[in-house]
């Protein structure tokens, strides 16, 4: 048995800068809270959380020291309301996130209706989304959503993706939009690196060598759980967190097993679960770079 790895998977660069910035700050002497997960990777939690950057869930929570945004960031008052409690704000938020903050910003000044394709729940949603008139904007993913509504009322759309979601899912989505409203156009908020990830798991399901996928990641992770269903179109793909989830019966048979990571995924878990993938009879392969 061998094990590959997909030529693109793991840390982003966003993810990868907001893990250095929080491990600097602790390293400095800060303590402090992360507001929802720095990533959503439950060992990269456990670190912070050695480190005495623990993790909570509201800004209340918070009374003193520092609040780290992570790289989903946060809603804009957020920033006032972590000012007014006196607290220090170590922000982490990605730049295509921001970026995608500041576009949203422009096309609400310029009179359009926002529309963001993606989960209500994300933080990265809920970031673009708590400050604004409800009126104002509608977070939808599926076909019946969009159909729901009467586009045609409004003279300007304009359409922005959750930064992870794989764009060509929501193709039928975002066409019914513009069929029914001449005025909406989309914003290119895709993230480069999710996309090659996705691109670099594609690749790995149709590699004819491959019996069975290894996905790592956390299991709150959105982008993990999408390269996961990627590979499972492909080939018999498991989802673990870490060394501890592997199961050896699912190899069986098997001469090469694929191995790729979400986003929030550190090195050295995937490192950790290819010596374990090794040590079940695998020589390790040449492998592509992370990210
Ligand atoms: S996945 Fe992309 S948008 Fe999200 S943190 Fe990473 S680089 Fe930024």
């Amino acid at each position: 048995m061998r094990v590959e790895r997909a030529e693109k998977y793991g840390f982003c660069a966003g993810v990868r800068i907001a893990d250095k910035k929080v491990k600097k700050f602790a390293r400095l002497g800060h303590r402090g809270a992360i507001l929802g997960q720095v990533v959503h990777n439950e060992r990269v939690v456990e670190e912070m959380e050695r480190l005495g950057v623990g993790t909570v869930e509201a800004l209340e929570q918070v009374d003193r020291g520092a609040v780290v945004f992570s790289a989903h960031g946060v809603p804009p008052s957020f920033h006032h309301r972590a000012r007014e409690r006196g607290l220090q704000v170590l922000d982490t938020t990605c730049p295509f996130v921001y970026d995608i903050h500041d576009e949203a910003s422009i096309a609400l000044a310029e009179g359009a209706q926002l529309v963001f394709i993606g989960d209500p729940r994300h933080r990265e949603v809920i970031g673009y989304t708590h400050d604004l008139d409800p009126a104002r904007y509608h977070v939808l993913h599926t076909l019946e959503e969009a159909r729901a509504i009467d586009w045609a009322r409004y003279a300007r759309v304009k359409i922005f993706y959750q930064t992870t979601l794989n764009a060509e899912e929501f193709e039928e989505v975002v066409r019914h939009i513009e069929a029914e409203c001449p005025g909406a156009t989309r914003a290119d908020t895709i993230c480069y690196a999710t996309k090659e990830n996705q691109d670099a798991a594609h690749r790995l399901g149709q590699d004819p060598r491959i019996g069975a996928i290894v996905v790592i990641g956390g299991r709150r992770s959105a982008n993990t759980r999408h390269l996961w269903e990627i590979c499972r179109r492909y080939k018999p793909s498991y989802l673990v967190q870490g060394v501890g989830d592997l199961d050896p019966s699912w190899f069986e048979g098997i001469d090469t097993v694929g191995l790729t990571a979400g986003a929030s995924t550190p090195d050295y878990v995937v490192d950790e679960v290819e010596t374990a993938l090794v040590a079940l009879g695998a020589p390790a392969a040449a492998s592509g770079g992370a990210p």
